[in-house]
């Protein structure tokens, strides 16, 4: 192919709209945890398309799979539906505590169904005034207009017109900003059971437990937003299943495809049941090729070498982070869990993760951000220990750069 123009960050600016500023490398291709540029710079990815690349790039297993399906058939719509879709929804089920399955193509999507659901059942069930929805300050659903007003960052929701009524926040961790709010015109929770962009934070065990216990006493339903803790990030396939409490509705997208863009809301049959014919749709919503793809994400990361896997590369990144925090003194905390690692700024250096993010890039290591304060790791669950080792010798380079 030879284009009549130059294919660089310039052209973003000329052609793209403005909601985002992306950083002036231009990956061109990947392998597990590895990433080139366009002039052939090799990068380690410890941020996997922000907590999507689950397998790295271009595992086996995916690339099989999108070819196989790639070659016998793309889209149908929902007017039928099809066997990879049959088959990973089984698999979900088998999988996890819902009976039933809604697809999607990504997070905000499948939150966005989990809400409408939330509602119909509640109307259904009892009675309209039953729609107030409890969320959490610094929590993040995704970015239609009701799943943005659900999220907990006022500035995002802001400036679009009159926003979706009747959703209040209380604070994470805090169950007695959540009894404040709650009564029987609660309709449902919405809540991250590890507060992912909000600056990976974890509940505490007795929140979580609480808030089942609240949803039980007001006949409230219990979401679950699993979008970036679920697909085995934590190290359980989701991260209720370590939390000891079930919610009623759970949605998953992110690590769900691997790469390639679909969501999931998952429900029992008893809820399900009130997203009756018509009530809700989507064009794409599971297609055959996202649902192969996907089949084969859950084939792999449901494997007791993969979950273990997680565990002992999470050590791996405590341990190394630890490590360069004790000759450069960065950091007040590392925290999170599974590959969802946050690596928390000491006083000196407040508001200035996106320093250290660029700086680790031109060493050659990609990672993220969660706020201004926190540098966010949420590699490949298989990334190869060499892979993280050579990393961190990387990201330490960086850090020594800033703290000198
Ligand atoms: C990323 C994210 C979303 C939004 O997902 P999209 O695919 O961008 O719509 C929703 N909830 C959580 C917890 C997320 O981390």
């Amino acid at each position: 192919m030879s284009e009549q123009f130059s294919v660089n960050r310039e052209l973003f600016d000329e052609v793209m709209v403005p909601n985002y500023a992306p950083s002036a490398v231009i990956p061109v291709r990947g392998q597990g945890s590895r990433v080139w540029d366009q002039q052939d710079k090799e990068y380690i990815d410890f941020a996997g398309g922000i907590a999507v690349n689950c397998l790295g790039h271009c595992h086996p297993a995916l690339v099989g799979a999108l070819k196989e399906q790639g070659e016998k058939i793309w889209h149908l719509s929902n007017v039928m539906t099809n066997e990879p879709a049959l088959r990973l929804a089984k698999k979900l089920v088998d999988n996890t505590f819902a009976d039933k399955v809604y697809f999607a193509n990504s997070g905000a999507e499948s939150n966005e169904a989990a809400l409408k659901l939330a509602r119909r059942w509640a109307l259904n069930e009892h009675s309209a005034e039953k729609s107030q929805i409890i969320a959490f300050k610094q929590g993040f659903h995704g970015r239609t207009f009701f799943t943005v007003t659900v999220g907990g960052q006022e500035a995002y929701s802001a400036g679009f017109g009159p926003r979706p009524g009747d959703i209040d926040h209380a604070e994470y961790n805090n169950l007695e900003s959540v009894k404040a709010l709650i009564s029987d015109k609660t309709c449902a929770i919405m809540v991250e059971p590890l507060q992912g962009e909000g600056g990976i934070v974890s509940p505490t065990p007795e929140f979580i437990q609480g808030l089942r216990d609240l949803c039980n006493e007001h006949n409230a339903l219990l979401i679950f937003d699993e979008v970036q803790t679920g697909a085995g990030r934590l190290g359980p396939l989701y991260a209720y299943m370590d939390l000891d409490v079930t919610p009623d509705i759970l949605t998953s997208a992110k690590g769900l495809g691997g790469g390639i863009p679909i969501g999931a809301m998952l429900t029992t049959a008893e809820i399900a049941k009130h997203l009756a014919i018509g009530t809700h749709g989507s064009t794409y919503g599971g297609n055959p090729l996202a649902c192969a793809v996907s089949e084969a994400v859950i084939d792999v990361i449901t494997t007791p070498e993969v979950q273990a896997g997680v565990k002992a590369k999470a050590k791996l990144y405590v341990d190394g982070l630890n490590a360069i925090n004790a000759k450069y003194s960065v950091f007040t905390e590392i925290r999170g869990k599974g590959l969802l690692v946050g690596a928390v700024l000491n006083e000196r250096y407040q508001g200035k993760a996106k320093d250290f993010l660029m700086a680790a890039m031109s060493e050659g290591v990609m990672t993220l951000v969660a706020g201004a304060n926190i540098i966010r790791f949420a590699p490949s669950l298989v990334i190869p220990d060499e892979d993280i080792a050579e990393g961190l010798v990387r990201f330490e380079k960086a850090v020594a750069k800033l703290a000198s």
